[in-house]
Formats: structure tokens, C-alpha cells, sequence
């Protein structure tokens, strides 16, 4: 367990915020960002001053309950000083610049100008580069997301399009995201795409690559079908999935939503086992959300396992397989890794998704494939849109085996060594 949360400056649980109301006006060109962002509120205990989560953009006026606020802005954090204690409100901020992505040991995070049109990837601290928030991933809300952008580009956001009007020039999108978000899993996909159907799914592309993208998705029905037998329900209104036109380095979770660069496509299904993974984070990761960045492994050892899965299911290598593969391959790291706090640094280290998987499999094996899925299917539904943490989890499994999977799961989540593989 961590001792001191990651990414401390991140977050404030004095408060949290149960709806964000987001209007967004882009201009690509510019690469500018015009918004008024509502945020109803609730605290603990009457606040004197609430602390916003808000990168570089500029703040043009704050209200709270529609009366104008005091409120400083510096060093990502804005402050609202409201005009009496505050213990219920919606404050509402209007801001305006070209937004800068959010620094982090993995690179710039956020609002990204893309060479035609923008995306968003939050993970895990990306959101303040585009809205002000409570940046933790344990506090959820619901969504209602606006985009007015040139007409000539397609939007893509969180949740269920319920409006889109076209004006002078510009078409306003309006997204609603019923199921609660966190932070980090808001998204706006902004760019010239084609968007289709296929197998219960939308496909946003370049339209040059509409084909491949079809080519390398098709089977993405069969792996919705595989994790809803075995994780329960697909939690969401809909999936979508974008291939931006520029390469990323990796695919992006979002809630309902997956991002692909187009350098993961090849028409030849090459990345597919990052589709089956990007799709199981719907489950874990973006309906049951870690409460804190210490158990990224309930997220990414999931959706890596995930891949092997989807593996056995259709005709690869067993999950077996790529079990003893990975554990021969970390058998040869140094042993100084903690699973269940691997430390901000190592968030999105090789092992917290290799290591993570292995435990899944290793608790496979010891609970054997009836419970170990019905718990899984237990787990998804008893924290369906909610948060979780390693210590739930590894009570949860317990009521479904006699055999104690305490040392085990010790074993793998807690100590450094990598436990032999049984
Ligand atoms: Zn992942």
C-alpha cells in the first residue's frame, strides 16, 4: 500500500464534483480553446477557498452560484475564493488559450494538436490541460461535453451524441456521459474521420484508411462477445474506437472510447492483441476506476491478461503460454519491483501489466476457471462505474474459493521477488 499518494498535487478530497458541464469552442487552425466548464461541487465540510486542478490557459472570470468569485491562478492550481463557505454549488469558470499539454514522465499528456485536428489523452494526470477539475481518478462524475468546431471535422466525446446543429460555418457536437468519469478518461477527438458501424461498434478514421481499419477491427465483436461471457456486461452506451491520422506511440483508454494512432494500423491485424486490450479496460479501469495511481495494476494487469485471453479464445497461444513466456522473460529483470505500489515513476512499467497478468493467471490456477470467472464477473458487477483497490480485490476472490489465496496474492502484489509460477 502507498504511504503517500502518487501525484500529490493532483486532487483535493475535501470536495468532490458529481457533474462537469463542459462548452468547448476549437479552432484547429489556431489550435484555441475557448470554454466555460460547470462544476457542481459538494464538500465534506463548508470550504473557505476550493483548489481546481487547471493548467495553463487563461482564466477569464469565475462564479459560484452564478455570483462572480475571487480566485488566483498559478502553478496548476486555481483557486476559487467563494463569496461565503462553500458546501454545495456549481462554479462556473470561463477560460480561453492554446492549451499545453500537462509534463509528465511520459511526455506531454492532455490536449494534443494533432496536424489536423486535436485528441485528448488524459492518462494519467492529462485533464487539467483542457478543464479545470478535481484531478483524482477516484472521484467520478457525470458529463455533459459541447464542441463547436469547423464544419468539415467530426467530434468525437464521452458518451451518447444527443445534439449536433450546425451554424455559420461551425457544427456543435453535444455528448452526454451518463456513467460516472473520472478525470482522466474525459476525451475530445477532433479531425477529419469517417465514421462507420461495424459489429455494434463505431469505427472514426481517415477515410484512405477506412478499409485496413475495417480489416484490423473486424474481429473486435467476437472479443466484446468473449469479455462479456467471462467479465460480465459491457458497462457502457457504446464503444468507439478513433485512429487518429499521425502515429502514437501507444493506444489510449477513454471512457467508451479507444484512441489508435494509424501506426496501429496495418491491414494485417498486427496490433490486434492492443484492440482486445484497449477494449477490456471499459471494464477495469473505466467502469470500476482505481481509487488511487498505487493499484494500476487492477486496470493494467487486467486488460493485459485480457490480451492472452483473447488469445486462447481464438485459436493463439493458450493464456498458459504467454504466462510462462513473460514469467521467463521477468525472471531476468532485477527483483525490485512491488506490484500493488510500483511508484509514480514505474506507473506504466512493462511489469505492472506482465506481473499483473501473472497473478490474474497464477489465481486462475488456483481457484480454477469457474470461480476464478465468477469472481471476475462478481467484481465487475458489485463495483460497476465505481472505484476499487487492491485490498477489495483480494478480499472479494476470497468468497470464492475455500482454498486461502491470501499468501498468494501476497506473494505477487507485495513482495519484490517474482513467486514461481505453479
Ligand atoms: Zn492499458
Amino acid at each position: 500500500m502507498a504511504m503517500t499518494p502518487y501525484f500529490p498535487a493532483h486532487g483535493d478530497d475535501r470536495y468532490g464534483v458529481s457533474h462537469y458541464d463542459l462548452r468547448l469552442v476549437y479552432r484547429v487552425a489556431a489550435n484555441r480553446l475557448d470554454g466555460t466548464a460547470r462544476l457542481t461541487v459538494s464538500a465534506a465540510e463548508p470550504l473557505g477557498t476550493l483548489d481546481l486542478d487547471f493548467g495553463r490557459l487563461r482564466v477569464a472570470g469565475v462564479t459560484v452560484d452564478g455570483v462572480p468569485a475571487r480566485y488566483t491562478h498559478t502553478r496548476d492550481k486555481l483557486r476559487v475564493t467563494p463569496p461565503a463557505p462553500l458546501r454545495e454549488a456549481v462554479v462556473e469558470v470561463r477560460y480561453s488559450g492554446k492549451p499545453v499539454p500537462v509534463a509528465s514522465p511520459w511526455g506531454g499528456l492532455g490536449w494534443e494538436e494533432l496536424s489536423d485536428g486535436a485528441l485528448v489523452a488524459g492518462q494519467p494526470i492529462g485533464a487539467p490541460s483542457w478543464f479545470p477539475c478535481n484531478d483524482r481518478p477516484g472521484d467520478k462524475a457525470s458529463y455533459r461535453i459541447s464542441v463547436t468546431t469547423a464544419s468539415p471535422y467530426q467530434v468525437i466525446a464521452n458518451g451518447v451524441l444527443v445534439d449536433r446543429r450546425r451554424g455559420a460555418g461551425t457544427t456543435t457536437w453535444v455528448y452526454e456521459q451518463a456513467e460516472p468519469m473520472a478525470s482522466y478518461l474525459a476525451s475530445v477527438q477532433i479531425g477529419r474521420y469517417q465514421i462507420s458501424e461495424q459489429g455494434g461498434a463505431r469505427l472514426a478514421c481517415p477515410p484512405r484508411l477506412a478499409a485496413r481499419v475495417r480489416h484490423d477491427f473486424a474481429r473486435q465483436d467476437q472479443m466484446m462477445a468473449l469479455f462479456g461471457e467471462l467479465f460480465g456486461p459491457y458497462p457502457f452506451a457504446g464503444y468507439t474506437v478513433v485512429v487518429a491520422d499521425d502515429d502514437l506511440d501507444i493506444p489510449v483508454e477513454a471512457q467508451g472510447m479507444s484512441i489508435f494512432g494509424r501506426n496501429h494500423v496495418d491491414g494485417v491485424r498486427g496490433c490486434e492483441r492492443l484492440v482486445a486490450h484497449e477494449l477490456a479496460h471499459q471494464w477495469f479501469g473505466n467502469s470500476l476506476t482505481v481509487a488511487c495511481w498505487s493499484d494500476i495494476w487492477l486496470q493494467e494487469g487486467f486488460a493485459a491478461y485480457a490480451e492472452w485471453l483473447w488469445s486462447e479464445a481464438s485459436g493463439g497461444p493458450l493464456a498458459g503460454d504467454h504466462a510462462h513466456r513473460w514469467w521467463h522473460r521477468l525472471t531476468l529483470l532485477p527483483q525490485n519491483f512491488i506490484l500493488a505500489d510500483p511508484g509514480e515513476q514505474a506507473l506504466f512499467d512493462d511489469r505492472v501489466y506482465k506481473r499483473g497478468a501473472l497473478t490474474l493467471h497464477a489465481l486462475r490456477r488456483a481457484m480454477g476457471d469457474e470461480a476464478f470467472f465468477a469472481a471476475l464477473r462478481a467484481w465487475t458487477a458489485e463495483h460497476r462505474h465505481g472505484t476499487v483497490t487492491t485490498r477489495e480485490f483480494a478480499g472479494h476472490v476470497q468468497r470464492y474459493t475455500p482454498r486461502p489465496v491470501g499468501p498468494l496474492l501476497s506473494a505477487w502484489l507485495h513482495d519484490k521477488p517474482l513467486p514461481h509460477l505453479v
